[in-house]
């Protein structure tokens, strides 16, 4: 079985049969599966023969190999011995989907900088001006140990870039705001997360 088979612009078809869907379901299945499993090694799971192949009553465990290049998942039914193959797995669109889930999700925790109550007050005594203000204080959602401010933009990171600055030349910086220049910091260094290696296989 060929997932790029399933796709046209590695996308799922659209005239995609009530059949073929079912199968692309459960070869995705596997492929969400397999991708944790060591490479190139035989591994044992919890897929039976019955999820795949032919045999529809098999209760037998599959023996799943999981390849980059060739970018194929070979599977063996340790009980009837049936086998098989699903290339370009990489291209699930289940697969790719979750992935860029989960990196957004990421992206998001880091893109978010914690102040308590005390320090965000003190964060919104830097702001120059109303509009300022204005800003920052859209830009922090209250939760119930503080304020979380996920800037999202390049106006508001600019901000608290400004922010961060006014806090360098301060003299007698407290403690909430060298903590909160720290925060800053940390935000822009984490800002751009590296690409998972998985995701240089796509495009
Ligand atoms: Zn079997």
């Amino acid at each position: 079985m060929d997932i790029e088979d399933f796709l046209k612009n590695n996308k799922k078809r659209e005239n995609i049969s009530s059949e073929e869907s079912l199968l692309l379901h459960k070869c995705e299945n596997i492929i969400l599966q397999a991708i944790s499993y060591q490479r190139g090694k035989k591994t044992t799971g919890d897929i039976k023969c019955c999820d795949i192949s032919q045999n529809n009553s098999c209760q037998g465990q599959l023996s799943i190999t999981i390849i980059d290049v060739p970018n194929e998942i070979r599977w063996e039914c340790t009980l009837c011995h049936e086998t098989g193959t699903i290339k370009n797995w990489c291209k699930s669109p289940l697969l790719i989907s979750n992935i860029k889930q989960s990196l957004s999700q990421k992206a998001i925790q880091k893109k978010t900088i914690f102040l308590n109550e005390n320090e965000f007050y003190e964060i919104l005594n830097l702001a120059a001006d109303f509009s300022e203000l204005k800003e920052l204080i859209s830009l922090a959602q209250r939760n119930k140990d503080g304020f979380l401010i996920s800037p999202d933009e390049l106006n508001s990171m600019r901000l608290l870039e400004l922010i961060a600055l006014r806090c360098e030349i301060l003299q007698n910086r407290s403690q909430a705001l060298e903590k909160l220049k720290e925060e800053i910091k940390k935000y822009f260094k984490e800002k751009a997360p590296l690409p998972e290696p998985f995701l240089l296989f796509q495009t």
